[in-house]
């Protein structure tokens, strides 16, 4: 069983380990002169930064990603340190207090900052416990069966049922049903604005999903007094090349190729089903099994082509809700940024409406750091990130792919200008410590994504959309990553690209 996987991202690289380890004959193509997509990270004069996540959800053992890690026998080569993000708004910021202050402290710090809605603020803590423990029991669903999985599908319906009146809710109806002020609403649905998705367009239930409140305090303790057991956030100390690594050694010890600088630019079919994949470099590779990631309109209306698709399907292609780019600059430091940051990662917000800033982008205008941007420091976890006494930064902010005036190129190095002079109100004299640069424009992420439009993070999770089925209706072709139907987020994409991987694995054992 010959299998080409599409694509060295999170997903491609997670789906060849799995298939390489169960003992098939893999190999990997990617574009770039170095694996891991968006994770490859980027490096200058002995700084490095990452380039494609700031904080991983679930790496630890037992959560979601550790246990694909665990899977592939790589999780022991993996450094992870549990860390949490701050917020900083126009008028208030959200900073985790100095001495540890119980599971709620945010709720607490809220209601002194908003007291008329501190009953709302009680009611959302409420649900937020027994959403949390809802989400425990269908993840223990998942890696159950006979009896005990029968017991636990009886306790996710128990556990539904006061959810099942607002099940259909947008987040702003589930905002409005806890808080009156909408600067409170926008506390929990801000993180909305790096989806590119509107609130009003966003599944309301969603939102508890999008505040785990590990993420804002890594001291906390994993359960709740209800027995809903939270999942934390993950710094990589050393980047995220380290976890791109273990997945290539996993690859290769197991007998699977990666090809790199390698491009496929076609996916032939014969008789509706994958035969073989076609290279730039002239090359035919045959294949019974095509794994593809990277772009959904790539893959389906260039490698494959219409005539082998339905008009539905073609369509659905057409229609996929994709998120838009970032504009991103690395900067080398002489400085410590983190005393102004309070930490790792910062998401500072210029603005309370995020539908209205979403809206902006849809139109092309790019807010130029004004309605917020995010701050990493890498070297913050790691001395390896930077020469000694210096510090890697990372300022961005999400933008259009394509600009209402003028093009990215010729404007980058006036935009890099404006999103430092946004961060430099935050952090006193920042421009007068930069030792230099890096810009990443959208240009730079359809480079290396292979893409024509970047999508940050895949796939926008609009309510009423879906994403690509894992399996396409071409036989033999399995469309993963993180404009597949699991959506973006290196979390999902290697959870959704190993699930694939074990699938494929027991269908190709049946037959
Ligand atoms: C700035 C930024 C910050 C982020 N922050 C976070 C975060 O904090 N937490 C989080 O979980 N996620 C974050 N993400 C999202 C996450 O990084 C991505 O969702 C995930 O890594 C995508 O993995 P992928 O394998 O689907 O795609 P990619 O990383 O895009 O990999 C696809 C690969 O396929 C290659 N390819 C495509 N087509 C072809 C072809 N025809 N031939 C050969 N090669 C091809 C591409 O070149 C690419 O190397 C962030 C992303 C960005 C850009």
């Amino acid at each position: 069983m010959n299998i080409v996987v599409i694509g060295a991202g999170a997903a491609g690289l997670t789906a060849a380990a799995k298939l390489a380890k169960s003992g098939h004959q893999v190999s990997v193509f990617d574009h770039n002169a170095k694996p891991g997509g968006v994770l490859m990270g980027w490096q200058k004069d002995g700084f490095r930064w990452d380039l494609g996540q700031l904080l991983l959800e679930g790496m630890g053992p037992g959560e979601p990603i550790g246990d694909v890690l665990t899977d592939l026998g790589i999780i022991e080569q993996i450094k992870t340190l549990k860390d949490d993000r701050r917020y900083v708004f126009p008028d208030f910021s959200i900073t985790k207090p100095g001495t540890y202050a119980g599971q709620n402290w945010r709720m607490k710090v809220l209601k002194s900052i908003f007291p008329l809605d501190a009953d709302g603020l009680d009611r959302y803590w409420k649900d937020y416990m027994r959403f949390t423990k809802l989400m425990t029991i269908a993840r223990k669903i998942g890696k159950s069966s006979g009896i005990n999985g029968f017991w636990l599908k009886l306790r996710l319906l128990a556990a539904l049922f006061p959810f099942l009146s607002r099940q259909k809710w947008n987040a702003n109806q589930l905002m409005e049903s806890y808080f009156p002020s909408e600067k409170l609403r926008s506390v929990f649905t801000s993180i909305l604005a790096d989806f590119f998705t509107p609130p009003s367009q966003f599944l309301g239930l969603g939102v508890f999903a999008l505040n785990p409140e590990p993420s804002f305090d890594s001291r906390m303790e994993k359960y709740l007094p209800n027995q809903g057991e939270q999942i934390f956030h993950y710094s990589l100390p050393g980047g995220t090349t380290h976890l791109v690594d273990a997945l290539v050694n996993c690859i290769e010890q197991h007998g699977g190729k990666i090809h790199l600088s390698s491009d496929v630019d076609g996916i032939q079919i014969i008789d509706g089903k994958v035969s073989s994949v076609h290279l730039s470099s002239g090359e035919t590779i045959p294949a019974n099994l095509v794994l593809a990631s990277g772009g959904a309109k790539e893959t389906f209306l260039k490698l494959i082509g219409e005539e082998f698709l339905t008009h539905e399907f073609i369509q659905q292609v057409k229609d996929l809700p994709l998120m838009d780019s970032v504009f991103m600059v690395h900067l080398g430091l002489d400085f410590d940024p983190t005393p102004y940051t309070g930490g790792v990662c910062t998401y500072y917000y210029g603005t309370y409406d995020i539908e209205g800033g979403i809206i902006e982008n849809q139109k092309h205008i790019y807010h130029q750091g004004r309605l917020g941007f995010v701050t990493h420091a890498p070297s913050y976890r790691s001395d390896e990130m930077a020469p000694a006494g210096k510090n890697g930064f990372t300022i961005y902010t999400i933008c259009p792919n394509q600009l209402a005036d003028g093009d990215w190129e010729s404007q980058k190095e006036f935009f890099a200008d404006q999103l430092i002079q946004y961060a430099e109100k935050h952090i006193p004299e920042l421009s007068r410590h930069i030792l230099l640069r890096e810009i990443i424009t959208p240009l730079d992420f359809c480079r290396i994504t292979h893409t024509e439009k970047h999508a940050f993070g895949g796939l926008s999770p609009i309510m009423t959309k879906g994403g690509i089925p894992h399996k396409t209706p071409i036989q033999g072709l399995w469309f993963i990553g993180q404009q597949s139907d699991g959506g973006g987020g290196v979390g999902n994409v290697m959870a959704h690209a190993h699930q694939t991987a074990v699938k494929i694995d027991l269908d190709t054992r049946g037959m």
